[in-house]
């Protein structure tokens, strides 16, 4: 398959992003590089960390589990995450998790703003 941009290179670079429905990009490396460098969206924010680990000034990274469901708020341990310790365990409300996610064991990677996570941590 080829590149969407450059029609040239091979794409081994495929991004799903949520818009107003999935889209699926193939790229090539360097296209996918130029696409994610292009915007501070906060899926792409979310998609540089988790494939080149770059970090957006602003926003939060995360890739944990879930470890518990108490009521509706989840307890999660860090799988990785840009700003709490690998391991640690984290409360949140159950805010966006969508009803399929919402399982113990189920991964999760998320991306959103510093006021966004104060949000979503439910207080000790
Ligand atoms: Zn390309």
């Amino acid at each position: 398959m080829l590149c969407d941009e450059c029609r040239q290179a091979d794409a081994s670079a495929h991004l799903s992003l949520f818009r107003d429905g999935w889209e699926v990009h193939h790229f090539c490396e360097r296209c996918a590089r130029e696409f994610l460098a292009s915007s501070n969206d906060p899926q792409i924010a979310g998609l540089r960390w988790q494939l080149y680990g770059m970090q957006t000034e602003g926003f939060v990274n995360m890739r944990v589990r879930i470890l518990r469901i108490e009521g509706e708020t989840f307890i999660v341990r860090v799988i990785k995450s840009s700003h709490f310790a690998t391991d640690s365990e984290l409360t949140f409300r159950r805010g966006l998790v969508a009803d399929e996610a919402w399982h113990v064991g189920v991964e999760l990677n998320f991306t959103c703003t510093l006021d966004e996570m104060k949000a979503l941590i439910a207080s000790a």
